[in-house]
């Protein structure tokens, strides 16, 4: 069976963990790989080579630096079957959204491209008489990511194009469920130009990403994973002085308004519910139908929910794949057993769901609730599956209200065709993004991508213009010539006369 390894310094490196975990293809059911497992050394060897490589990459031109971007997103659209390929394999979407995802993290590259623009300081003539100022921004020294399971190849495209655009050197961690596409990252950078040591992989599980936290030789660590973790990762990370951005979990909700155009409503919700088996930080898990909303849109999202097409991710037409692991499958079926229990309606049941052919694979069916309250755990907690649960409320008032009193702030949309509604419900919702009628409002790269509340830990956002100030320092200079007559000595605060 296929090893996969670490990538250190430009090269694979075998590593002397002497640990290995198994990647499994969740489809069939059973192992395809196995991943090595990163020691204390592994991480200090790779970040041993990202600081040795950042002096020669941080005085690299930012127009230098771009091109070597340039080659490496024209490298990314050849290989973006490859790419889409191996998240089929390890993580179970189909081939199409495993595309997308691909296409999303491009963009990303897209906006890393343009960097000289971003990089531009602020300069001011004459603060003093005979004194300029200026302010530039300045890369961070080694810069670590660690990404979770679900987009394996864009989210780490949302931290390292940034990262060393900005002229950092990058230590990836990836989830160890789905390791593969990083080493094909490693391999497009290396074609591309990138020199060696700038873009490090430690494969690994928390042993190596508490090595990470703990090296002082890093100075910023990204996280993108679930809540519990995101949080651990802030408070370990920035006791140890690093500057850390810790993207959590989520639990997203939709507003149906009565006035809503109901078919484009269940459209927007089946896509954004059962896409990707709901396995989306961004996936809508909770519709909150208001006043007469619910019973139309019940009856259409049951019929929808009997119909989806849940194969291989490979197949054709497969609208839905199976979800990670055993445990995850497990995990979602209890849940749903647990949300019957709490006085749910179960109106589509997709536990026990079994694909032919594929009689292993860790497929569940789509699954629907109605009459879902706040106190029932199939509402609190994060499914992470392809389980919707309807909530009826009488107005937006009391949408929002339950919207802003949830634990998680990552995404949320309104369905409506009143602006008044809209632009209140925007303005008044505590949520980091927000569609009106888009049902994932995924930030394009030149913006930023980030949650409120315990969907974040951290100032700063995800790429885009946030991404520049995580991965830069900003400094202010103040220059003066001695052709100026020198003012003598002043022991006052320095004021401008
Ligand atoms: P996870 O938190 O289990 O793992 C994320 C990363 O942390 C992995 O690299 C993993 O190896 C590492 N890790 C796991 N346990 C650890 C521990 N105890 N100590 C240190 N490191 C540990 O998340 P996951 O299951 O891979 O991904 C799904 C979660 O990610 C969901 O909660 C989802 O909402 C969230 N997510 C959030 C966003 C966002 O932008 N907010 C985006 C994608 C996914």
């Amino acid at each position: 069976m296929e090893t996969i390894n670490h990538y250190i310094g430009g090269s694979i490196a075998e590593g002397t963990g002497g640990r290995y975990a198994d990647v499994y293809n969740p489809a069939l059911g059973e192992p395809c790989a196995r991943v090595a497992l990163a020691s204390n050394d592994d991480v200090a060897a790779a970040v041993a080579a990202a600081g040795a490589a950042f002096p020669a990459w941080a005085a690299t031109p930012p127009l230098a630096r771009a091109r070597v971007l340039f080659n490496y997103l024209q490298l990314c659209q050849q290989h973006t079957d490859e790419f889409a390929a191996m998240v089929v394999r390890e993580h179970g979407k189909t081939f199409a959204d495993a595309r997308g995802e691909v296409a999303r993290g491009i963009e990303v590259v897209e906006f890393a491209v343009g960097i000289p623009q971003m990089l531009k300081g602020e300069f001011t003539d004459q603060i003093a008489r005979g004194i300029d100022a200026w302010s530039m921004r300045q890369p961070l020294g080694v810069v670590a990511g660690i990404t979770p399971f679900n987009f394996p190849v864009m989210v780490p495209m949302w931290m390292f194009p940034v990262a060393i655009a900005c002229g950092n050197t990058f230590i990836l961690k990836p989830s160890e469920r789905d390791p593969s596409p990083s080493l094909l990252h490693a391999r497009l950078l290396k074609e591309a130009g990138l020199p060696d040591g700038v873009f490090n992989v430690v494969q690994g599980d928390k042993a190596a990403v508490d090595a990470l936290l703990d090296h002082p030789d890093i100075q910023a660590v990204s996280f993108v994973g679930s809540t519990p973790i995101a949080e651990y990762i802030y408070a370990r990370g920035s006791a140890a002085g690093k500057r850390v951005q810790a993207l959590g979990g989520a639990k997203n909700h939709m507003v149906v308004m009565p006035d809503a155009d109901m078919d484009m409503a269940v459209d927007a919700l089946i896509g954004a519910a059962y896409g990707s088996a709901g396995e989306r930080c961004m996936a809508i898990s909770v519709a909150v139908a208001i006043g007469d909303a619910g019973d139309a849109l019940v009856a259409q999202l049951a019929e929808r929910t009997r119909a989806l097409k849940v194969a291989d991710g490979m197949a054709d037409g497969a609208e839905m794949g199976p979800v990670v692991t055993l445990a995850a499958k497990q995990r979602i079926e209890k849940l749903i057993g647990e949300g019957v229990e709490q006085g749910a309606t179960l109106v589509v049941d997709g536990r026990g769901f079994k694909v032919p052919e594929r009689a292993n694979g860790f497929f569940v069916g789509g699954t629907l609730f109605d009459h879902v309250t706040p106190s029932m755990s199939i509402y609190k907690e994060e499914i992470f599956g392809p389980v919707l649960c309807v909530v009826r409320l009488p107005d937006v008032g009391s949408a929002l209200e339950l919207i802003n009193r949830n634990e998680y702030g990552n995404g949320v949309a309104v369905f409506t065709r009143d602006g008044g509604v809209a632009r209140e419900f925007v303005r008044q919702v505590q949520v980091g993004m927000v569609g009106v009628n888009v049902p994932l409002p995924v930030p394009m790269a030149f913006n930023s991508f980030g949650g409120w509340k315990r969907s974040l830990f951290g100032d700063h956002h995800a790429y885009g213009p946030e991404g520049v100030r995580f991965y830069t320092r900003h400094k202010a200079v103040m220059q003066r010539w001695p052709n100026t007559a020198s003012s003598g000595v002043e022991f006052a605060f320095p004021q401008m006369k």
